[in-house]
């Protein structure tokens, strides 16, 4: 395994906004309509800049070959590259050791593998698991269904009106019965920043671990797990510029190795007779059968991307252009932006609504013009159920947006707004 001290430095770019747009050739594309496409569904997924793209097919043209398992050089060569990619996750995230990062397909497999392993080996009847209101049902689900297996208790925090967590209630909330509190440390339907030291001080002081969803953090903030001072932190490589189908567990090393596998087969064992079995180490032990080896190399050319822009920067450039959004926004007649009003306590989503129209009729004229936003529930139906609205309109920005995109979203909804007679 490469040890995270052996990587290579990688360079500090200048956050050149220009450059940066040049490394997606899909933002210079039309869309059916004609029009030159204005990308803002990136809390769905980001697009991959041309170094990511190249590093895919680096891989496959030059380095092919299963790993861990041959002697022959293209096996250790394809060996090499994915222990690097491990150990390039790992210092993004200031992982103490690169053994600390498994790879999973996505956020989702990586909550679902602590409910497994982690969950399903040491919780009874009666202990508490910990949400919030506002997480996505990745988060939500696999408890549920682990209440329903084995009768443990879920609880939530909830959400106040302007979308932020209710932290009084947090308190009483989190109890001496709470094994685990998992939170999004940001909401993908409200782009809520949520106070992950709040809520970590008072599991903490329970005796609770703590699992941070960072699909939506890790992607445009800096995120170190020891200064968080939590447990376990799952994300998806498809929102930070690599592949679909790679996503990553950070969990500490001890915890990791007192947990029983998530699933069994070839690559997680030490051994097999006709008996039983015995486990292979972390982070074998989690990563059964052949792994996408190819992806997981091109998401450490994303850590790269992202790293030699520097994860300050990319938090500073979708704060401006998120405040700049929330302004624009606010003079187009009938929006109403659900969410906390200022940049600083959320990060690039804004979920709204246009008095009388229904979000896909507003879905549906912006791609008109060029301009994709998500609309819907955004799998975060209990949200929707506390704003009383069955579906919401949401822009999403990363490293590429311009305020000129911001623009071109704001005239879209004014004709909207025209169109469907909003005063
Ligand atoms: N958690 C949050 C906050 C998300 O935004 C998402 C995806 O939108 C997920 C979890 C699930 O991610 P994935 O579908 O990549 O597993």
């Amino acid at each position: 395994m490469t040890s995270i001290a052996d990587l290579p430095a990688v360079e500090r770019l200048p956050y050149d906004i220009a450059r940066i747009r040049r490394d997606f050739p899909i933002l210079k594309r039309e869309v059916a309509s004609g029009a030159h496409l204005v990308y803002l569904d990136n809390a769905a997924t980001s697009q991959r800049p041309v170094q990511v793209l190249a590093e895919i097919t680096r891989f496959y043209r030059d380095h092919n070959a299963n790993i861990h398992r041959a002697v022959h050089t293209l096996s250790v060569e394809a060996t090499e590259l994915y222990e690097q990619a491990r150990s390039k996750v790992a210092r993004f995230i200031g992982a103490a050791d690169p053994r600390e990062i498994i790879f999973t397909r996505n956020t989702t497999e990586s909550i679902n593998l602590v409910a497994h392993a982690w969950a399903r080996k040491f919780l009874k009847p009666g202990d508490e698991v910990v949400v919030s209101e506002i997480e996505h049902h990745s988060n939500i689900v696999p408890w549920q269904m682990l209440r329903d297996e084995r009768g443990i208790t879920l609880k939530y925090i909830p959400m106040l009106p302007d979308g932020t967590l209710d932290l009084d209630a947090a308190q009483s909330i989190i109890t001496e019965r709470t094994r685990l509190v998992s939170i999004t440390a940001m909401s993908n339907a409200l782009g809520t920043i949520v106070p992950l030291d709040v809520i970590t001080a008072r599991a903490k002081a329970v005796g609770a671990l703590v699992l941070v969803d960072g699909a939506q953090s890790v992607p445009h903030m800096p995120v170190d797990v020891q200064a968080l001072g939590v447990d376990f932190l799952a994300f998806s490589g498809h929102k930070m510029l690599a592949p679909f189908g790679i996503g990553v567990l950070w969990g500490r090393l001890p915890l990791l190795d007192s947990m029983d596998p998530f699933m069994g087969g070839g690559d997680m064992i030490s051994t097999v007779s006709m008996e039983r079995s015995t486990w292979a180490d972390v982070p074998a032990k989690f990563e059964a059968g052949t792994p996408n080896v190819g992806d997981a190399v091109a998401l450490g050319a994303a850590v790269d991307y992202l790293t030699a822009l520097g994860m300050d920067e990319v938090r500073r450039h979708e704060r401006e252009i998120t405040d700049y959004a929330l302004r624009r926004l606010a003079d187009v007649p009938g929006v109403t932006i659900f969410g906390v009003p200022d940049a600083d306590r959320r990060g690039g989503v804004i979920s709204f609504e246009l008095e009388g129209v229904h979000p896909h009729d507003i879905g549906q004229v912006l791609d008109t013009r060029g301009v994709a936003i998500r609309t819907g529930h955004h799998c975060a139906q209990p949200v929707m159920l506390a704003l009383n609205v069955p579906a919401t309109a949401r822009a999403s920005f990363y490293i590429y947006n311009t305020t000129a995109e911001v623009d071109a979203l704001a005239s879209g909804l004014e004709e909207v707004a025209r169109f469907f007679g909003v005063k």
